[in-house]
């Protein structure tokens, strides 16, 4: 609200949403696709090699007779991935692809404490919210292909997406409060928003002290082919 960003209707929040997230996992129950999976992160990840987002889930549960003994635990739900490509074409980034079966394994939608994974809780608030177009950080880049296959077996549209670069310090790191970054300074609001639209190679807009005054102009300036495909490495 303080840089003049505003949404649409009321706010949603995935903490009151439990029913939709169990429905969308009993579709895919439903369609054969999910399996119960009682390894400890210990257990599995000894041995599993590294892929594209952590280590590559091995598959030990897929297969109901190689499962270990329930312990009276709940399972987490994992969805079984095909060993095909899956890609797309990013706003920004351009072409940008994986086999999940390789770069990723069968993925958590359910964990064992209760709580929903991230990549089944967007699909299903993107999809129920009719959401067209996605535009958020590269640091969520490697998850859309999982997401893109959990549309696939939903039968859900793929919105499009753009993938922004980040922002990094000297170390690579990108700006976040675990990197320490420093809170904005809301008394520089206008020089914060013309510093972000240097980042994106937007025209240098005119003078007003109305965040919200910039986003317009922002807005009708924008040019995506303009952005910069890789994490921009502010000081
Ligand atoms: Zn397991």
């Amino acid at each position: 609200e303080a840089f003049g960003f505003e949404w649409d209707g009321e706010v949603a929040y995935q903490s009151r949403r439990y029913a939709l997230y169990e429905e969308t996992l009993c579709r895919l129950k439903t369609a054969g696709l999910v399996y119960p999976c009682h390894c400890s992160r210990k257990d599995w990840q000894a041995g599993a090699r590294r892929g594209a987002d952590g280590f590559v889930y091995n598959g030990r549960c897929r297969h109901p007779g190689q499962r270990p003994a329930l312990q009276g635990k709940q399972p987490a739900w994992r969805i079984r991935v095909p060993d095909r490509i899956i890609g797309f074409s990013d706003g920004i980034v351009g072409s940008y692809a994986q086999n999940l079966a390789g770069d990723i394994g069968d993925f958590v939608l359910l964990r064992a404490d209760g709580y929903w994974a991230y990549q089944l809780a967007v699909v299903a608030d993107d999809a129920e919210q009719g959401v067209t177009h996605i535009v958020r950080g590269q640091d969520l880049l490697v998850s859309t292909p999982r997401q893109i296959y959990l549309q696939q077996c939903l039968d859900v549209p793929t919105p499009q997406y753009a993938h922004l670069p980040l922002l990094t310090n000297a170390q690579g790191q990108k700006w976040s409060k675990q990197t320490l970054a420093p809170a904005l300074d809301l008394n520089r609001r206008e020089q914060l928003l013309r510093q972000v639209f240097r980042y994106l190679n937007l025209p240098e807009a005119p003078e007003t002290d109305r965040p919200a005054e910039l986003l317009d102009w922002a807005v009708a300036h924008w040019d995506m082919d303009k952005v910069p495909k890789h994490a921009i490495t502010a000081p």
